[in-house]
């Protein structure tokens, strides 16, 4: 598998630190307020990474963290007169409800920074007695040109940063490229007691701290949005390498932002969506579909009418299930022929082009193309003629291509159908053991429902009466 490193500015061949482990930590949400369309992007893509690396056998130790203390957090419990602790549990708990709505696979840990609170205190000091930090009246920085690395990641040297970068003016600071890691406590925020005081973390060292907790010293993939490169992740870089000697991430991988109809978005333009607007008109799959429909790497444009189109495209793909599922129930030869055995190498290819696309750098978009290429494919080969294993085969392909990118799991027919089928079938179980009394009732409880059976000559059907 090849994947783009931002770290190297280059495509990599993957190859893991432990064989068949994957270690990733993705930078997760600050809690205090429902999750928008681009941070769906973000976590949407790096949940596909996790699921196809899965696909391709590897075990993965996914972290994604939340960001429950920082200025925004505390900014928003003030105006709502609540605490930071009990915004950060609702808004974790919200999140919850949206990113299960996306389908996104539950983290193997969702740490929160405030449980770490005396980890991150005893890497501040670490980094205090190697050299690398300092104190100035309860605040602690970190030393930038300390670190021989700082700007590797976005590629440019500390005095490029410096001059483009828009600095705090602080007197307090050595040097105006140094960041706080712990910051002292303002009247009416929340602080914990420390070596310096009472004071709070900075944002960069949480991730830092809690990447290396759960994760170890070195890890293979560190993931964020693109805005995260610098300075969130360049900072958090300087502060895990000066503390453990080692490299932090093996690879760097960044997403690059949503805008809303060609423009940025934001509040003030009153082009925000939030994933619960979303989720509220158009399906789970629609959503990840126009998600992925372009690479990660490229910025993705939003709007409606985007979405509708993605909703007519996984329409057309659950079509193509939906016929499936029907030929299931009318075709009656149960095994492949020989024709048919053969013609699974031609099905087969198709996963084999989905793996190319895919192991390039997670090209979703051309793996989304070759699913509509089986599709297409599927629709006219498979047919009345075809046997029940080969149509099985068939769903079940389609079925295995969608799950790396979380769609197409779902079955056409609804519960209702479902249960219809299943009481047809207990019926006819009981007319062939001649127990007309059951066979009678079945019958008349479905048309207390408004549900008729007919007798055909391909077997019992159903249908609805007004
Ligand atoms: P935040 O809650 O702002 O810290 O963001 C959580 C995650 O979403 C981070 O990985 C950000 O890089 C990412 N993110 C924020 N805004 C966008 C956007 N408009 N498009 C894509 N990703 C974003
Ligand atoms: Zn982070």
């Amino acid at each position: 598998m090849k994947v783009y490193n931002t770290l190297t500015k280059q495509k990599e061949e993957f190859i893991p630190l432990t064989e068949g482990k994957v270690r990733m930590y993705v930078c997760g949400p600050t809690v205090y307020n429902l999750f928008h369309i681009g941070n769906a992007r973000t976590f949407i893509v790096f949940d596909t990474v996790r699921r196809y690396f899965e696909y391709r056998g590897y075990e993965v130790n996914f972290v994604q963290n939340f960001t429950d203390i920082d200025d925004k957090m505390i900014k928003r419990a003030q105006d709502e007169n609540t605490s930071v602790k009990e915004l950060g549990d609702r808004y974790i708990e919200e999140y919850y409800k949206d990113a299960d709505g996306l389908q996104i696979e539950r983290a193997t840990v969702n740490p929160r920074a405030t449980e770490f609170i005396n980890e991150i205190i005893s890497f501040v000091k670490d980094l205090i007695d190697k050299g690398y930090a300092y104190e100035v009246d309860g605040d602690v920085y970190f030393s930038t040109k300390r670190f021989q690395g700082y700007g590797k990641l976005s590629g440019q040297n500390i005095e490029d940063l410096q001059a483009g970068a828009r600095i705090d003016v602080d007197d307090r600071k050595k040097d105006p490229m140094d960041f706080a890691i712990w910051k002292n406590q303002k009247p009416g925020e929340p602080a914990w007691d420390c070596p310096w005081g009472k004071g709070r973390p900075g944002w960069h060292i949480e991730c830092s701290c809690m990447a290396y907790k759960l994760l170890g010293e070195t890890i293979d993939i560190h993931a964020g949005g693109s805005d995260l490169v610098f300075p969130h992740h360049e900072n958090e870089i300087a502060q895990s390498e000066a503390r453990s000697g080692k490299p932090f991430a093996k690879y760097w991988l960044h997403s690059a932002f949503v805008n809303v109809n060609n423009q940025k978005m934001s509040k003030s333009l009153n082009n925000f969506f939030t994933v619960r607007d979303i989720l509220e008109k158009y399906d789970v799959d629609v959503v990840r579909f126009f998600m992925l429909s372009a690479h990660y790497r490229t910025q993705l444009n939003f709007s409606l009418d985007l979405l509708d189109s993605a909703k007519a495209s996984m329409e057309r793909l659950y079509n193509a299930v939906a016929n499936l599922e029907n030929l299931l129930d009318e075709v009656s030869r149960e095994s492949m022929d020989e024709k048919e055995k053969q013609y699974l190498e031609i099905l087969n290819s198709y996963r084999d082009k989905y793996i190319e696309k895919m192991d390039d750098d997670f090209n979703t978009a051309d793996a989304i193309s070759v699913i509509f290429d089986l599709v297409r494919e599927i629709n006219t080969s498979v047919n009345i003629n075809s046997s029940k294993e080969l149509i099985e085969y068939a769903l079940k392909l389609i079925k295995e291509l969608g799950c790396p990118l979380g769609i197409l799991q779902k079955s056409t027919k609804g519960d209702l159908e479902k249960e219809i089928e299943e009481l047809i079938e207990s019926r006819q179980k009981a007319r062939k053991e001649k127990n007309w009394a059951l066979a009678d009732k079945i019958r008349d409880d479905l048309k207390a429902r408004n549900i008729i059976l007919e007798d055909t000559p391909q077997g019992v059907r159903w249908k609805r009466i007004q």
